[in-house]
């Protein structure tokens, strides 16, 4: 595996490839990321894989400080994994040319959008530099942070020619989705996510043959997970998987939820 850290390198060393697939991450390396990176060699693609802590997309300064990070791990994960490619820029060299300011429209500020402002304006902004940089064939996503994926979809794909694939959100055997952010809690609080995600999943099996009686007593729901967990949950709600269309149950639809536990927020869909 390579490791390159300079635009200029990364340019000169991709310039001949055609078949690049691109999995963005901000490290903390877990089998999320890897189940990414294994779809795109699957495709036969020259895989990139970036980490890069992109400051713009941290709404509260203290959440940016706390991000885990431990590189030499990810690099040894990365190295087994037969990466071609890692790219560790710097803040200053991404950041270094202008480029298009994103601004989302009323419609977009919906779920993680509305609570954290700047949050996907970051995104998109980060995406659209190292998008032009690596102006890669595929990209590789998790359906863990939908919106994400979603907005990325909107917002670039066309721009890029890229073809982005989603990969299923990958979780541990208590069901918990996998994220860097599980670092930050102990075993007491990763129990009580484990017993949240079996019981959205088991609701969202529910929902399905009465998603609108289900999405009517949903507020109820969201009390009760939050007063016998002591958690406050941002949202919970159904949304359509094309257009996150809030209780449309026309089409297929997933329960997104993010919450805070011990000052970390999580995010899940089901
Ligand atoms: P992150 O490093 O958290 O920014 O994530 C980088 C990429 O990995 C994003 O496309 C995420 O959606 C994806 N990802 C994170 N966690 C998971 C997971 N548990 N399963 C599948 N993909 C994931």
């Amino acid at each position: 595996m390579k490791i390159i850290t300079s635009i200029f390198d990364l340019n000169k060393e991709i310039k001949n490839y055609k078949n690049i697939g691109f999995v963005p991450t901000m490290g903390g390396i877990h089998a999320g990321h890897s189940s990414l990176i294994k779809a795109s060699q699957k495709n036969k693609s020259k895989t990139i894989v970036s980490i890069f802590i992109n400051p713009t997309q941290f709404n509260k300064k203290n959440d940016f400080k706390k991000y885990p990070r431990n590189i030499n791990k990810d690099i040894a994960i990365l190295k087994k994994l037969n990466v071609d490619y890692l790219f560790r820029p710097s803040v200053k060299d991404v950041y270094r040319f202008k480029s298009k300011k994103f601004n989302l429209k009323k419609s977009d500020k919906i779920l993680c959008a509305k609570s954290r402002n700047g949050h996907f304006e970051g995104v998109l902004d980060v995406m659209n530099r190292l998008m032009s940089i690596i102006k890669s064939k595929d990209l590789y996503m998790g359906e863990k942070d939908y919106q994400q994926l979603y907005l990325i979809k909107k917002f670039l794909s066309k721009k890029f020619r890229v073809r982005i694939n989603s990969c299923p959100t990958v979780r541990i055997k208590n069901k918990v989705a996998l994220s860097t952010r599980n670092k930050l809690l102990n075993k007491k609080y990763l129990k009580i996510a484990s017993e949240i995600a079996l019981f959205l999943r088991k609701l969202k099996r529910k929902s399905k043959f009465q998603p609108s009686e289900i999405a009517s007593i949903l507020p109820n729901y969201k009390i009760l997970l939050e007063t016998k967990y002591n958690i406050k949950i941002d949202y919970l709600e159904f949304r359509d998987e094309k257009n996150l269309e809030l209780n449309n149950f026309k089409n297929k639809f997933r329960l997104f939820i993010a919450y805070n536990i011990n000052n970390v927020r999580l995010i899940d869909n089901f």
